[in-house]
């Protein structure tokens, strides 16, 4: 009965309207919008390996949903609803109180309904989430669309995550435990850009991945590479380690014509992106620092390694 008493108390408060059915029956029921495709992803974050273990679990609540938005952002969709899987070791309602009202903050950010999942004993603490967007059919935003001339455009700051990681309760900690979803860039950038991805594995890699879907090569300008101050005053090795092979940023990395770019910026996005390179021909990532070739040798995180 443990479990029945754990979800009523922590993970059934009401959904928002756009929800037919919540969390309580066998299933939920969701009406898909017309001409909509539904966009959906999982993420797990395991206790000790996605995160340190002492992190505060009104933290953990909150990445829990975030790094499953950001993946919706990232096909340029709106996020609606998500799904809970949780493995607990124990029962600790100071702690279950705490995640469950991190979750709730996030998805009530982004205006995002928790309706169901699961919840079971094991002896790792295991997030798994589900979420659910919708999209415009055909307007998905994938990884391969990138084309030569385009520009490299990434949002907020790189490097500050694994930074963070590297310096506990420095005030960089914020980015590593409440990363920020970029769910309204995302969107903003339907019909616009040519591909997309968010970046948790590092810029280089995730850049690569698209890079690879999209066959093509792309040129990356060092000096470009947007830092927060406490990354700008290391040395360089250093800050485009951080900010090239560190994960968890969750920023968008996008690619977009020239005309496109002025487009974009005539709506003024409200999350702040910067030009950092340009698709080329050929394969590969290629750095430059001031327009000259500079090779970095830089891997991003291995689940497996
Ligand atoms: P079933 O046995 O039919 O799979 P459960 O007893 O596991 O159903 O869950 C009961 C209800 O609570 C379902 O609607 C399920 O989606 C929901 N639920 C279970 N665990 C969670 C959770 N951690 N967060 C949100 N909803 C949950
Ligand atoms: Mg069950």
């Amino acid at each position: 009965m443990a479990e029945f008493s754990i979800i009523d108390s922590y993970f059934n408060r009401p959904s928002l309207a756009s929800v037919d059915l919540g969390v309580g029956d066998d299933s939920a029921l969701l009406t898909p919008p017309p001409n909509q495709q539904l966009v959906i992803c999982a993420d797990t974050l395991v206790a000790g390996r996605h995160f340190p273990l002492d992190t505060a679990p009104h933290a953990i609540g909150w990445k829990s949903v975030a790094v499953n938005l950001s993946d919706i952002a990232a096909m340029g969709a709106k996020p609606q609803s998500i799904l809970l899987a949780l493995s607990l070791p124990q029962i600790d309602h100071d702690w279950l109180k705490a995640f469950s009202q991190g979750l709730y903050d996030c998805c009530d950010q982004f205006g995002v309904s928790l309706i169901g999942g699961d919840t079971t004993q094991s002896p790792h603490l295991t997030l798994s989430v589900t979420a659910l967007g919708w999209i415009e059919q055909g307007k998905a935003i994938p990884r391969s669309g990138a084309q030569v001339g385009d520009l490299v455009v990434v949002s907020g700051t790189v490097g500050d995550a694994a930074y963070a990681l590297q310096h506990l309760g420095h005030a960089l900690q914020s980015r590593l435990d409440y990363p920020t979803p970029r769910c309204e860039l995302g969107q903003s950038l339907q019909g616009l850009a040519s591909s997309m991805i968010d970046i948790s594995d590092g810029l280089a890699q995730d850049l690569g991945h698209i890079l690879k879907a999209s066959q093509v090569g792309a040129t990356l300008e060092l000096e470009q590479l947007p830092l927060s101050e406490s990354l700008q005053r290391l040395q360089d090795h250093e800050k485009w380690q951080y900010a090239l092979a560190g994960g968890d940023d969750y920023e968008l990395c996008f690619t977009i014509s020239p005309q496109n770019y002025d487009i974009l910026m005539q709506k003024k996005p409200i999350t702040p992106i910067t030009i950092i390179g340009q698709i080329t021909q050929g394969t590969g990532l290629i750095f430059e620092k001031n327009g000259l070739n500079h090779s970095l040798q830089f891997d991003g995180y291995q689940h497996f390694a």
